[in-house]
């Protein structure tokens, strides 16, 4: 039995799965692509091979363009909601009337500066009215701005129990802080599963959802669009892990967070690396013209697309590791992990 096992796994890791002959059925790497192709439709199609790990020269080129079409400049995406992230690592601004509720701050103090505070100011906004940093999990690309945002007039850092952990454990140079310890951040408030942020007139509600990191932080809240109220599902973190135990926590986080999303009626669903989701090209849409609809707004059907096309990139992960095959990973092409 355990040398039947080795063959078959051999047998699919020696071809690629695309020229493996296979039917889905047969290959259930090959099956959990399908399925992450349906789900993306024509509305995600371009990010579901990125998401998925398919490393054509074709997904190569068609990433490449969007890339060139989005230089992402600070950008006004709602009423009460803005880009401030860079190409690679998204940072968002909400804007409350009471103040900033800021979702990540980048890699440093210098991406910061340029993107976050810069950006803000390009928009009207002011720096120092950022009241809270949401933290959404423990990857320097994430929280390494954190500490220099907050010195600017005291924000309160938000994190999850589990990434505040995460984050600490990276004090002594491992975990992967590349900037020092100077960057690691304290949390000022630490936040459990459901459990809501009052701001002015925003409330966001955070819901724990482990995978890609022990305690990573997820959102639901309300946005305005000329006016008109709409819900945003935020995923915390979408890098597919690559072993087994993150891997199961993320399928079920996607498909629990998915659900909540559903029944809060979101009809937005972004997350915080702009290749990721439509970001490069959404947000550079809207920062070039104006569009007569919001592109980010892609109804209730749009969010469980995109859900369903990272739950069945993460099961198809799990396929390659139950066959034996080494677990795929995103290219890095510059410093930022995903
Ligand atoms: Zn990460
Ligand atoms: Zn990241």
């Amino acid at each position: 039995m355990k040398f039947q096992k080795i063959w078959a796994a051999g047998i699919i890791g020696l071809l690629p799965i695309s020229a493996s002959g296979q039917t889905a059925a047969q290959d259930p790497v090959a099956a959990r692509i399908n399925e992450a192709q349906t789900a993306a439709g024509a509305l995600y199609g371009p990010v579901q091979q990125h998401l998925c790990f398919i490393h054509s020269p074709e997904d190569d080129a068609r990433l490449a363009a969007r890339r060139k079409i989005s230089v992402l400049m600070p950008t006004k995406v709602f009423d009460n909601f803005y880009y401030v992230g860079a190409e690679e690592v998204a940072s968002w601004a909400l804007t409350t009337g009471k103040g900033i509720i800021l979702f990540d701050t980048l890699d440093n103090p210098a991406e910061a500066k340029t993107d976050i505070v810069e950006g803000l100011r390009k928009l009207g906004l002011d720096p120092t009215a950022i009241k809270y940093i949401v933290v959404t999990h423990g990857h320097g690309d994430h929280f390494g701005g954190a500490n220099f945002l907050k010195s600017l007039a005291g924000a309160k850092i938000v994190m999850s129990q589990a990434d505040a952990a995460l984050v600490e454990s990276q004090k002594n140079g491992s975990g992967g802080s590349r900037g020092g310890k100077d960057l690691i951040p304290e949390p000022d408030l630490i936040v459990a599963d459901g459990q809501s942020l009052t701001l002015g007139d925003a409330t966001v509600t955070f819901h724990i959802t482990p995978g890609h990191t022990p305690g990573t932080l997820s959102s639901i809240f309300k946005v305005r669009d000329r006016g008109k109220a709409h819900t945003l599902a935020f995923w915390g973190g979408v890098g597919v892990p690559d072993k087994e135990a993150p891997l199961a926590q993320y399928v079920q986080s996607a498909d629990s967070f998915a659900r909540l999303a559903a029944s809060e009626g979101a009809d937005i669903a972004i997350t915080n690396h702009p290749h990721a989701d439509m970001t490069l090209e959404w947000v550079a849409q809207l920062h070039d013209s104006h569009p007569v609809s919001n592109p980010l707004i892609v109804g209730s059907a749009g969010v469980a697309r995109w859900f369903g096309v990272i739950k069945a990139c993460a099961q198809a992960q799990q396929a390659r590791l139950t066959a034996g095959l080494p677990p795929e990973g995103r290219r890095r092409r510059t410093s930022p992990s995903p």
